[in-house]
Formats: C-alpha cells, structure tokens, sequence
C-alpha cells in the first residue's frame, strides 16, 4: 500500500503544526540534502511548453529513494479563476520501483520554497536584517514572509503588486501574524530602507520587476518568480551588480535569470557555500543574488520531511496504487476473475 497526503489531511496538519514551524523543520531537511548534493541523480527538469503554460516533472534519486514532483507554472491562471501553480509528487523505493509515499504539492511547494529561500539567506544575506521588500503577494508571499522571519527575523514588510486586491489580501492574511506591513506606491517604494529584495511574481514575459538603479548595497535579492524560459523579473544589469548564486547551473541556465545573460556568466551554486566549498557573502557592501528556479532535490527534501513527519498520525491514509497479484508473473489472474465474459 501507498500512504496518501491528500490536500484535506496538508491543510489540517499545516495548520495545526503552523507554516513558520513547518518551514524552520523543513530547512533542516534542505540542509541535509543540500550537503550530500553530490550523491544525487541531477537533471534540469523536463517541461511541456504551451501558449497556456508549462508542465513540467522534476525528478531526483538518492539511489534508496526515488522522487518525482508534477507541477504547472500558468502566469494566466488567476483571471480565468485558476491557480498559476499546482503540484503533486511521489517518494518511491529503488530496490523494487513500488510507490511508498504519494502527496499533494500545491500547498507543499509554496512552503518548500519558501524554506529553501530561507535556507538560502539566512547564509547570504546580512546579518541583522530585518526589513523585506515584498514584490508580488499572490501565492506563494505569505509563506515567503514567514521563512524570511523563521530563517532571518524579518519582522517589517514592504509590500508591492500591480494587483490592489492581491496586496489587500497580504495585509490581511500577514497583520495578524505580527509583521510591520507597509503597502508600498511603486516598486521604488517598495524596496527604500529594505535588507532583502523578493521578487515573486508571476509574468510570462522577460518582465523589470526591478532595475539596476533600485539595488541599494549591501542587499540580498530573492528572486524566484523568474522559473522558465521568456520568464524572468530582473533588469539584466542588476545581475552583474553583485554574485549571483543558483541551485542548479544547467537548469537555471534555461529557466533563471541568467538566461539573460552569455552561457558562461559565472555563477555559483548554493550546496557549495552550504558545504563552505565556496565563498558566500564577504562583505556587508556585497549584493548578492539567488536566482532560484526550484530544484527536485527541494522537493525530494519536502517529501521526505512530510513523510517522516505525518508518521504514526492519522493525516495520511494508505492507498490501493500498485496493481500486487500473489504470483508476480499472473497480473492477468486479477482481471480474469472479475471480469466474466458479458457482464
Ligand atoms: P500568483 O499568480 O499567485 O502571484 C503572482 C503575483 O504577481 C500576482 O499577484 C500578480 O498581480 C503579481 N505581478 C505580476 N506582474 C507584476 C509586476 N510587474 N509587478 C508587481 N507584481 C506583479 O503566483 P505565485 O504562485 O505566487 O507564484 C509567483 C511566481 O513564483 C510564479 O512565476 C511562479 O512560477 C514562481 N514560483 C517559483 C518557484 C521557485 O522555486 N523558484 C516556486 C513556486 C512558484
């Protein structure tokens, strides 16, 4: 049998356990990932472009464990009432290919990477820092605001969307959390006085989000909306102010910020400031950058964290998913049974 997470049982254990909690335990199963990064099956992921959108399966494998996530990005999802990001995904054994562990991952990945852009700033970003400009408050900025203060103590927020309604439903949703929010005029606005810039929005269009002359020293940028090819947030010129800093090069390559820039830009991949392999933050004047696209590895980390953690309690339920006749070689024998000629 496989256990199942279905979104009923996510959102009762969310919000029982709490999102800020979820993503502090869930950053340590990042870093641990992140650490033996070399030992894992990499591949960019396979994506499915259409006028829509994109689909795309992002697998990885620790050679015990084999995991998949199935997620879409559709930038115009939200106006015909739909939502630009959903997901599910699967843990499995290697030693015999069975499905163990089957879970939704549209709430899952906005704490997924939420933690991972956590995990990243608490060591790139400055010590100290506790004012974020937030750009873009659809889905995923809520769980950004929490991480941020799990993995940094962010306790102000200014806030910027083209969208009225989608920043009055940030404050809303935020206030009560004991944020300071600030809701921001521009984009200029928005980042005046900020330690750390996120930019979180959703535009299949090579997008300028922020330009170069906003970038203030000494600030660390957070920028995960840009995630496909055509689809990026920063002025091309913001990325040779400071370094840049990726999850996976030949991916983000593709699909990051940097496929603004020449195919040998240079970049440096987080696991290696993580494993003190290379330098991360120097100085207190240094920008630094994460263009995150998110990686399977992320989500391999997120399913196992969930797994681990809903054990022995009732948020999950066991599932019928592989077809298991008694002799292996008879899988004809289970049809043949219930299947009598006419019926
Ligand atoms: P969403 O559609 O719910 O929210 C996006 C918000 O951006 C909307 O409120 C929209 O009004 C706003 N926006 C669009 N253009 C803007 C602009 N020029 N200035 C200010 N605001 C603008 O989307 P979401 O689920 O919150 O996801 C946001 C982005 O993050 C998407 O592009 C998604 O693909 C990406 N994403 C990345 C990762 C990752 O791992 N890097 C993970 C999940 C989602």
């Amino acid at each position: 049998m496989t256990r199942f997470v279905d979104v009923h049982n996510m959102v009762r254990w969310v919000a029982g356990r709490g999102p800020e909690t979820i993503i502090s335990e869930m950053i340590g199963y990042l870093e641990d990932d992140f650490r033996r990064w070399e030992s894992f099956d990499k591949s960019p992921r396979v994506a499915s472009h259409t006028p829509f959108g994109v689909i795309e399966l992002m697998p990885t494998s620790d050679h015990e464990t084999y995991g998949f996530k199935y997620v879409n990005g559709h930038p115009s999802n939200p106006a015909r009432g739909f939502q630009t990001v959903t997901a599910f995904g699967v843990l499995a054994d290697v030693h015999n290919g069975y499905p163990t562990f089957l879970t939704e991952m549209t709430v899952l990945t906005a704490l997924r990477t939420a933690a991972t852009s956590g995990m990243v700033a608490k060591k790139l970003a400055n010590p100290g820092s506790t004012v974020m400009a937030m750009m873009g408050t659809g889905s995923q900025s809520e769980f950004q605001a929490l991480a941020f203060r799990a993995a940094l103590g962010i306790t102000t927020l200014r806030v910027w969307d083209t969208d009225p309604a989608a920043m009055e439903k940030f404050v809303r949703n935020v206030s009560p959390l004991g944020f300071e929010v600030t809701v921001a005029s521009s984009a200029a606005d928005a980042v005046r006085g900020a330690h750390v810039i996120t930019t979180c929005t959703a535009d299949k269009a090579n997008a300028t989000i922020l330009t170069a002359d906003l970038i203030t020293p000494g600030v660390h940028i957070n920028a995960i909306g840009g995630d496909c090819p055509g689809k990026t947030e920063l002025d091309a010129a913001i990325l040779e102010l400071g370094d840049v800093f990726v999850e996976y090069t030949p991916q983000t390559r593709i699909e990051g910020e940097i496929q603004q820039m020449a195919a040998d830009f240079p970049v440096t991949e987080f696991w290696q400031v993580l494993g003190d392999r290379a330098p991360g933050r120097t100085t207190s004047e240094q920008i630094t950058i994460f263009d995150s696209v998110g990686f399977a590895i992320e989500d391999f980390s997120a399913l196992r964290y969930v797994r681990d953690a809903v054990d022995g309690s009732n948020f999950f339920e066991e599932i019928d998913l592989v077809a298991n006749p008694e002799d292996p070689k008879d899988l004809f024998g289970l049809v043949s049974v219930l299947s009598p000629i006419g019926s």
